[in-house]
């Protein structure tokens, strides 16, 4: 096949401990999925049920990386999240059998273009421009589930230069791990290349450039982004 122009490489993400990649096609990430970051953002969270945003697979950076401050923000926040991999065809599956279609875990920083994403909000405009960006999806090596054994609670925080910002427990989802990959699978055929970032807890806020973000979960070890100047 000859192409226009020649691909950038495929987006993927590195398996800890083999020399595989995951390729990635698609990113799903839950909105407000713990209550108390739900309340931060000024809703409700018993009253909503789960909804998604999307960010390009090209929006992948892997962890350690330095990133420049965003463009057209004044408001770069982090999001620190747990991250899983589908491992074959999900289909309108059970929650009781959403765990078989795991391929593995990460952790994530869904970077968010506050400002802009609470613009297009107030307005009911779509969130792409507050989300969906160059840069905006950190990720550490991806720990196959047949590593880690099932992730369903435990620590997860953030740290910005030193200073704990976000610490919660994973159970504290609104909506877990099983109930999302099902709920998702009634909308998408999902399947191998789509990754899920599942929601942050409370305490994001913003960056500023000179800044370091160490995120961490306790079973998967840790997330280091840096933050460069603007360009
Ligand atoms: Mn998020």
């Amino acid at each position: 096949m000859d192409f226009v122009y020649t691909p950038e490489n495929i987006p993927s993400v590195p398996v800890q401990g083999s020399n595989l990649h995951y390729a990635v096609s698609r990113i799903f990430c839950v909105g407000r999925n713990y209550a108390a970051h739900a309340r931060e953002m000024g809703f409700d969270p018993d009253r909503e049920p789960p909804f998604y945003f999307t960010k390009p697979a090209n929006a992948l950076v892997l962890t350690g990386a330095t990133i420049p401050y965003a463009l057209g923000t004044q408001n770069l926040h982090y999001e620190m999240e747990l991250v899983i991999a589908i491992s074959k065809p999900a289909f309108r599956v059970s929650v009781e059998h959403a765990q078989d279609y795991i391929y593995g875990y990460a952790c994530g920083l869904d970077m968010t273009r506050r400002d802009l994403q609470i613009k297009s909000r107030e307005i009911g405009r779509p969130w792409d421009f507050g989300k969906a960006f160059e840069n905006s999806a950190i990720i550490t090596p991806l720990v196959p589930k047949s590593v880690s054994g099932p992730i369903n609670s435990g620590n997860i925080d953030l740290s910005v230069n030193g200073v704990v910002k976000q610490k919660a427990d994973l159970k504290d989802m609104i909506w877990n791990v099983s109930e999302i990959i099902a709920n998702l699978s009634e909308y998408y055929h999902l399947t191998t290349g789509d990754l899920i970032y599942t929601g942050t807890p409370e305490g994001v806020g913003p960056v500023v450039a000179g800044d370091t973000l160490v995120g961490n979960i306790d079973q998967l070890g840790k997330l280091e982004l840096h933050i460069g100047p603007a360009e």
